[in-house]
C-alpha cells in the first residue's frame, strides 16, 4: 500500500497566531529544560547563570507512519548487528587496524586501534560493552516514483546525542497542541499522530542496566565530557534519571581532570576516581561500574599523546565501556560501506541462515563504495558519479564531508594514499516542498523563519554485550528528528545547522 502524499507544510497561520506558538513554545522550552549553554568567547563559567533554548521547530515535521515504523523495527537488529560487529576481532582488524587496515592511513583511526591492540597484547579484555546507539535515516524519493524509502545516513556508537532533548521537544510540540490546538490549521495534528517519546527513560536504562551487570551498587557511573561543552543539559537529564529512579549517581569528568582522579586497582583492575572533599560522607575516592563518553569521539579531545594515554587507562579497567574502544571503531564510516557487502553482511545482519539481500536492513542502504577500491577505479567512478554522491572520511559530528560538484576538486587535491580513509555514497534524494519555522534564540517572536526543509530521522537503542557467552541484550527506546534548512548540507544541530523537531505521522 502506497502511501499518500505528505501534507503541507507549514500549515498556514496568521502572523498573530505565528507569534503567539514562537512566545509558547520559546518559554516553553527554558521552563523544561530544551536548552543549551550560551556560546562564550572564552571558557564557560564554572557555574553557568544563564542559559539559550535549543533551536527547534515550531511545528513538528510530517513522516509517513509506515517508515517511521520501519525505522523503529529496524533498530533491534542494527543493536544487535553492531554487537556482534564490536566482538569480531579479525573483522575490525582487517578494516579498521593501522596494519592492514584505514587505521594505517587515518591518524585518529590508528590511534584508536592501538590502544585496542595493546590491550590485547597485555591480556586484557572487556568483560562487557555498552552500546547508547542512534541510527539516522534521511527518507529517498526513488528516480523511478514511488512512495518514499527509509534510508539510513549513519549509526552512530559512541555519544549519541539529543536523545533526552529529543522527548523534551516531542513534548513542546504536544504542549502547543494542547494549548491552541495549533488553531486547527490541519487535520493531521492531532494527539495520535504524535508518538511518545521516551527517550530518556530508555537510555538511563542502558547504563542502568550495565551498573546492575557490574554487580557493585555504591559504584557511580562516570560521564566523560568535553571542555567547554554547550549540550549539557542532554546529559544532565540522563543525569537527573539515573539518580531519581535507579538511585546511580553520576560524575562528570573532562579527560584533563581524569589524567589526575582517575586510578587503577592493581590486580583487580578496578577504576575508582580519587576525589577528594567533593563525595558524600567523606570518601576519598568512588570506584565507577560505567564509563560513558561524551568526549572522544573527534581528535580534537585528544590534543597530546597524554589525551590517548587516559583513553587507553580507562579502557584497561574492569568499568564497563559506552562504548569500549573496539565498539566506537565498529561505527566508523568504513565499516558501514564495509557492511554492504553480500560477505560481511550475511556475517553480521542477522543470525546467518536468514541473512538475504531482501533483508530490511540491506534495504535501508545506498550504494557505498571505497575510494580505494579496484586501483583507480573508485575514484573514476567518483568522479563520473559526483552530482548524485558525499564523500566522507572517519570522522563523527559534522562538518567533514564532501559533496556533489566540490568532489573532482578535492579529488585532484587527495593523496593516493589517503584514499583508503574515504568513503562515497550515493546521495539520498530527500522529498521536497515541504517546510516549517525554524526558531533560533535571538530571533524574538518575529524570529521564527520559514524556510523549505529536510528531516532526518535518529532512532536510539542499547545494547549490552559480551562477557563469556557473548549474549546480547538490547532495546530500541525513542527517536529524534532533526530538521535543516534545504540548503545546509550538513545535518549537526550543535554545530547550528539543524534544528530539533518532532513527528506528525501520516498515513
Ligand atoms: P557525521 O558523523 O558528521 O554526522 P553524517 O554521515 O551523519 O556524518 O553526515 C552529516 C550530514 O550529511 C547528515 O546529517 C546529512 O544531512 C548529510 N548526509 C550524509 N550522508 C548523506 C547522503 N547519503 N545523502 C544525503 N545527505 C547526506
Ligand atoms: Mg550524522
Amino acid at each position: 500500500m502506497a502511501s499518500s502524499a505528505p501534507p503541507q507544510w507549514p500549515p498556514e497561520v496568521t502572523d498573530e497566531q505565528r507569534e503567539a506558538l514562537t512566545l509558547l513554545a520559546t518559554t516553553y522550552a527554558l521552563s523544561h529544560g530544551l536548552v543549551y549553554l550560551p556560546p562564550t568567547d572564552g571558557a564557560q563559567p564554572p557555574a553557568p547563570t544563564a542559559v539559550i533554548h535549543a533551536p527547534l521547530a515550531l511545528f513538528p515535521s510530517p513522516f509517513p507512519r509506515r517508515q517511521f515504523e520501519l525505522a523503529r523495527s529496524l533498530q533491534s537488529h542494527y543493536n544487535g548487528m553492531y554487537a556482534r560487529i564490536a566482538m569480531a576481532e579479525d573483522f575490525l582488524d582487517a578494516v579498521m587496524g593501522a596494519e592492514v587496515g584505514v587505521g594505517r592511513v587515518d591518524e585518529f583511526t590508528g590511534q584508536l586501534w592501538k590502544i585496542w591492540k595493546r590491550l590485547r597484547s597485555e591480556g586484557i579484555t572487556q568483560l562487557r560493552h555498552l552500546g547508547l546507539f542512534r541510527s539516522d535515516y534521511l527518507l529517498h524519493t526513488p528516480e523511478e516514483g514511488g512512495a518514499p524509502q527509509l534510508k539510513q545516513v549513519e549509526f552512530n556508537t559512541i555519544s549519541s546525542s539529543f536523545g533526552a532533548l529529543s522527548q523534551n521537544v516531542a513534548q513542546l510540540h504536544r504542549h502547543l497542541l494542547a494549548k491552541t490546538e495549533y488553531y486547527n490549521s490541519s487535520p493531521v495534528l492531532k494527539l495520535e499522530n504524535m508518538p511518545p517519546n521516551d527517550t530518556i527513560a530508555g537510555l538511563a536504562e542502558g547504563l542502568a542496566a550495565a551498573h546492575k551487570e557490574y554487580g557493585s551498587p555504591s559504584a557511580w557511573i562516570l560521564f566523560v565530557v568535553q571542555n567547554g561543552e554547550r549540550n549539557v543539559f542532554d546529559q544532565r537529564w540522563l543525569e537527573y534519571e539515573l539518580l531519581e529512579k535507579h538511585s546511580i549517581r553520576v560524575v562528570r569528568q573532562t579527560f584533563e581532570q581524569l589524567a589526575v582522579s582517575a586510578q587503577v586497582v592493581p590486580t583487580s583492575r578496578i577504576l575508582r576516581l580519587k576525589l577528594p572533599g567533593q563525595l558524600p560522607r567523606g570518601a576519598e575516592s568512588v570506584e565507577i561500574s560505567t564509563v560513558y563518553f561524551r568526549a572522544g569521539y573527534t581528535p580534537n579531545d585528544y590534543p597530546t599523546p597524554a589525551h590517548y594515554e587516559t583513553r587507553y587507562l580507562l579502557e584497561s579497567t574492569v568499568a564497563t565501556k559506552c562504548p569500549s574502544v573496539q565498539l566506537q571503531l565498529a561505527g566508523g564510516k568504513k565499516v558501514q560501506q564495509v557492511l554492504t557487502q553480500h560477505i560481511h553482511y550475511e556475517r553480521f545482519v542477522c543470525p546467518p541462515a536468514r541473512a538475504a539481500s531482501g533483508h530490511p536492513v540491506c534495504q535501508s542502504w545506498m550504494g557505498m563504495w571505497g575510494l580505494d577500491e579496484n586501483g583507480d577505479q573508485g575514484v573514476q567512478k567518483a568522479r563520473q558519479q559526483a552530482q548524485n554522491l558525499v564523500l566522507k572520511p572517519q570522522r563523527e559530528g559534522g562538518g567533514n564531508n564532501v559533496y556533489k560538484g566540490d568532489i573532482p576538486a578535492f579529488l585532484d587535491t587527495l593523496p593516493r594514499e589517503e584514499r583508503e580513509a574515504w568513503i562515497a555514497m550515493e546521495l539520498i534524494r530527500t522529498p521536497e516542498g515541504l517546510g516549517n519555522y525554524l526558531v533560533r534564540a535571538g530571533g524574538g517572536t518575529e524570529g521564527a523563519v520559514k524556510t523549505e526543509v529536510v528531516s532526518e530521522l535518529g532512532i536510539f537503542g542499547w545494547a549490552l554485550f559480551g562477557g563469556s557467552d557473548r549474549a546480547i541484550l538490547e532495546k530500541e527506546v525513542g527517536w529524534l528528528l532533526r530538521t535543516k534548512g534545504k540548503d545546509s548540507n550538513e545535518g549537526g544541530i550543535a554545530a547550528g545547522f539543524s534544528v530539533l523537531d518532532s513527528v506528525v505521522l501520516y498515513d
